[in-house]
Parts: C-alpha cells; structure tokens; sequence
C-alpha cells in the first residue's frame, strides 16, 4: 500500500479545489461557444459542447459529494476529444488549436496513466481528420508540438509528484520509526470520532508503551534505545493486519488505531501484538515488553479524552506489574 493510499491525500492535479477551479473555467470558456455554433448552425458541434458541459457539471457535483470516479472522468473526456474531433470537421485548422487546452485538461481530470492515453488518441485522431482536409506540414507540425505538449505536462506531474511525497512524508511520518506522527494522528482519530456519531461505525485505539525503556537507554545507550523503538514500531506496523494505522505519539509510546473494531476483539488483537513482541529477539540479554491500554472511542468525544481513557488503562497494566494489556 502507497503512502498515498494510506493517507488518502490526493495529488495536486486531482485536488478538489484545482479540479472545481478548472472545471468552472473550462465551462466560462465554452458556453459562449455553443451559443456561438448553434447560431451559426453547426447543431452537432453545438451539442456537443453542451453535453461535455453538461458532464463538467455533473462531475463537480459529484466531487461535491464526495462521490466522483474513474467513469466520470472517462465520460468528460471523451465527450470533450469528441467536441474536439467535430471542431476541426466543422472548423478544419481554427479547430485545431484546441487540442492544447485539452491535451491539459486530461491531467486534471484523470490519474496520469490515463491521462497520457486519452492526450495522446486525441492527438493522433486530430491529425487522422486534420490529414485530407491540412497542408500535411501543418499536421506534422501539430503532432509534433501537441507531442512535446504532453511530454512537458508528464515532466511537470512527475516533479510535483515527487515534491508532494516528500512534503506528505515530512508532515505526516516521523523521521525516526517511519510510523505516522502525532499530527497525522489527530486527524484520524477525529475522523474515527466523526464516524462513530455520523453512522455508529465503532473504534479502539492501543495504546502501547515500552516497558522500563528508560533503563534501556541508561544501560545501552541512546543509540540502542532507537533502534529498539524501530524494532518495536515494525513488529507494530508487519502484525497489524496492514490497514490499522500505527503511529508514534512521542519518546516510547505508540498508538494503533483499529477501525470497526470493538474493545473485545481489539483487547485480542493486543494479546497477540504484546506476545509477539515479548517474543521477539530485539535485545540480546535484555527482555523486552510493553503494556497496553485499550479505549473504545465514545460518542462526543475528543481525542485527547479517548487518549486519556486508553492512558487510565495503560497505567492499570504498569501498575500490575507491566507486559499486561488493560481495557478502559
Ligand atoms: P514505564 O515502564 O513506566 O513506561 O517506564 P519507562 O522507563 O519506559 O518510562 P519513562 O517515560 O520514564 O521513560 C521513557 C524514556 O524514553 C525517557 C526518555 O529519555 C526516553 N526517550 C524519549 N524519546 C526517546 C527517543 O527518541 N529515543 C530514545 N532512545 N529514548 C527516548
Ligand atoms: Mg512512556
Ligand atoms: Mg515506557
């Protein structure tokens, strides 16, 4: 699973915003050429543009809605290579210049992917009709600029990608596990809070700390200590049946977030995950442990009342004598 998938953040060019943004632009842009075409009598043309109107709108609400997919993506652009093909039928070279704009479009409308495969068949369809009705220079020509068009937008996506994984991984990840930061954590907590008063949907936390960690560090170093936290968040992270997300709340202390899950089952999941780790071979001549506080979210609650709840528990499992789990 991506970092992506795991975040849900979508890249820049798919953004709701950038995508709203563009769509109202693109409808401003071609509304007046439909009153336009149809005055001048070119019915076909004119329809087309209002029905890819007619699916800008239809997507924008969907993303509104939080609803919006693959298909309507496909729909909008055919329609639009579609409004394309018809403009240079009707309009032979004044027609052709829109396959720039739209060339572009394609990466804000769909993942890159498909993006290039609809960029490209719209421009070897273009030149396709533009061959008996152009000056066969022209045509070249146009292949050629709408190609390099393409190949700069692939340049540009990629660059912003990469930049944007970077950011995503220096905002939400901690440097030193990898595991998601407190940050990142507050949101999905409150998410998980939103879902359980929105549609009853349940959740627990875990919150799991090491065990006499500070004689670790007093005794091995702090070198050591490190390494035995990141041993400890990837037992965490390879046995949390990888869609729980882990994350490190500070020094020794981890919390995993297990949706629809109740506090028996999640009491469950954290025998095995304490029993894994007690087995684990982290530290020569030095147990390792960790206790365990369960907390199932509550309605109206905040997060740092669910975090409280789970710390009670954590302190019931230290104060029984550590390497125990406890349920709020
Ligand atoms: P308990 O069983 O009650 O949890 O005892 P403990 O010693 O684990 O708890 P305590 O909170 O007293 O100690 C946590 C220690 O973790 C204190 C701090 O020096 C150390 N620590 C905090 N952050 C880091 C870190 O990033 N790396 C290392 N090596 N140590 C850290
Ligand atoms: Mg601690
Ligand atoms: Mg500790």
């Amino acid at each position: 699973m991506t970092l992506r998938d795991r975040t849900r953040i979508r890249p820049f060019f798919l953004n709701p915003s950038i995508s709203n943004l563009f769509s109202a632009l693109s409808i401003a842009m071609m509304a007046p050429l439909a009153v336009k075409n149809m005055f001048f009598g070119k019915y076909v043309l004119s329809l087309l543009i209002v029905l890819f109107i007619a699916a800008i709108i239809h997507r924008m609400l969907a993303i509104k809605a939080g609803r919006e997919t693959l298909v309507s993506g496909v729909v909008t652009l055919t329609l639009m290579v579609a409004t394309n093909l018809a403009s240079i039928h009707y309009l032979g070279l004044y027609g052709v210049f829109w396959i720039y704009p739209s060339a572009i479009a394609c990466f804000f409308l769909l993942p890159r992917a498909t993006a290039n495969l609809f960029a490209l068949s719209l421009t070897v369809l273009a030149a396709a009709m533009s061959w008996p009705m152009l000056d066969h220079q022209i045509v070249i020509r146009l292949v050629a600029s709408a190609g390099l068009t393409i190949l700069f937008l692939n340049v540009a996506v990629g660059v912003i990608s990469s930049q944007e994984t970077r950011l995503i991984k220096q905002s939400l990840l901690d440097p030193l596990t990898g595991v998601f930061n407190r940050r990142h954590m507050d949101t999905c907590l409150q998410d998980a809070i939103s879902q359980f008063c929105d549609c009853g949907q349940t959740a627990t936390l875990l919150l799991i700390d090491i065990d006499n960690f500070k004689s670790i560090n007093d005794r091995f170093g702090h070198t050591t200590g490190d390494a035995v936290i990141c041993e400890v968040a990837d037992l965490l992270l390879q046995n949390s049946a990888g869609t729980a997300p882990l994350f490190r709340l500070g020094g020794e202390e981890f919390i995993l977030l297990l949706d629809k899950s109740d506090s028996k089952t999640a009491m469950l999941r954290a025998e095995k995950l304490r029993r894994i780790i007690e087995r684990a071979d982290i530290l020569t001549g030095r147990p390792v442990s960790v206790s365990i506080g369960v907390a199932e979210v509550r309605a109206d609650q905040s997060t740092s009342h669910w975090i409280r709840d789970a710390d009670k528990a954590l302190y019931l499992a230290k104060n029984s004598g550590r390497n125990q789990v406890r349920c709020a």
